[in-house]
């Protein structure tokens, strides 16, 4: 057989030697033989073909746990695991884009110049599904509070129930014409120390929390755990929260794909909640309102089981919020109904005179 040093190696195969010692290392691509007293790694020269699609899948941007196993595949296999790849790369490019495109605009958009009132037009449900004993959500809807929590461990009901009624006041207090962030940050500071007390110092219980705070012109968002807030403006839906789960930040660190986080089986981990256990920082956040723009909050039941697709099309064909936030439930229900499912929408809309 003929043998190459890593340098001669290397050239061949352009890859750097740092770049094939991680790859031994992961096993990604090991060496015919390691000398077992100077530790030098030697190459055969029927490796390099495997180095190159190595280096050209880095170039694509494929994580090397995907690399790993499409390297080990027969041709026609690889180029379909390829093709499959590159399909779910420029769905997840398009899904960015349009994120990029709502923050340009938000970014960008001249204040409301009109000084027509604004006012919200909302509704909540929640339905224990179909599978669970009962049910460990807890909504909240009124003029200026929209609320979500998603309860778990065995006191969960009683921790969503805790989070929510300690941001309550929110909704009849006069806001402060300064910080509403901040107003928000303490009363999520009184919702941790409400959930402790319900979780009685286990970080088994605890619950989600993401809720929205309508000061008139703007929303201010509060968000913990894996509920979810979606944006409908101008026909295109956008999430506005990012999931705390574990799946989440392993496919952001692109350990993990977002196709295979959907069968992921620990893809409800909570990286952050309100526990029992350590305080965790929620995101904060303002959004200006505008006329038209629709608003949803709701829970996993929800967002696991009916596609985003399907949640746009029900935001854009009916109209009343009570009458939406039914169909949304039924929708989750039909679909299995595996967990709690809770949803609020809110209507952003000139305030009758
Ligand atoms: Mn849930």
């Amino acid at each position: 057989m003929d043998m190459l040093t890593i340098g001669a190696f290397a050239r061949a195969s352009r890859l750097s030697p740092k770049a094939l010692r991680l790859y031994d290392g992961l096993g990604l691509l090991r060496p015919a033989r390691v000398d077992p007293d100077t530790g030098y790694r030697y190459y055969a020269a029927e490796q390099v073909e495997r180095a190159r699609l190595v280096a050209w899948l880095r170039r694509l941007g494929m994580p090397l746990a995907r690399i790993r196993e499409v390297a080990a595949l027969p041709p026609a296999e690889a180029a379909a695991e390829i093709r499959a790849y590159w399909a779910r790369v420029e769905a997840e490019t398009a899904a960015r884009r349009d994120l990029a495109a709502f923050l340009v605009h938000q970014l960008t958009a001249a204040p409301r110049k009109d000084t027509t009132m604004l006012e919200l037009r909302y509704s909540a449900h929640s339905d224990r599904g179909r599978v669970r004993p009962q049910n460990q959500d807890t909504v909240y809807a009124g003029t200026r509070l929209l609320a979500v929590a998603d309860g778990f461990g065995p006191a969960g009901a009683p921790a969503s129930g805790a989070a929510v009624e300690a941001l309550r006041f929110l909704d009849t207090e006069e806001l402060p014409a300064g910080n509403v962030l901040n107003l928000l940050e303490d009363a999520v500071r009184g919702a941790t120390e409400a959930v402790r007390d319900v979780a009685d110092g286990g970080d088994d219980v605890g619950t989600t929390l993401t809720a929205l705070l309508w000061t008139g012109s703007r929303l201010a968002l509060v968000h913990i755990g894996d509920s979810r807030a979606y944006l409908l403006r101008d026909g295109g839906l956008f999430r506005i929260t990012d999931d705390h789960t574990v799946v989440q930040s392993m496919i952001d660190e692109g350990r993990l794909t977002a196709e295979e986080a959907v069968s992921h089986p620990q893809r409800s981990l909570l990286l952050k909640a309100l526990t029992g256990g350590a305080p965790a920082v929620p995101d904060l956040r303002l959004h200006d309102a505008r006329p038209g723009d629709r608003y949803l909050l709701c829970s996993d039941g929800l967002s696991t089981v009916v596609p985003e697709d399907r949640l746009r099309r029900l935001l854009t064909t009916v109209p009343a919020p009570d009458a939406t936030v039914r169909a949304l439930v039924a929708e989750a229900n039909a679909a299995g109904g595996p967990d709690n499912v809770s949803c609020v929408v809110a209507d952003v809309r000139e305030a009758a005179a």
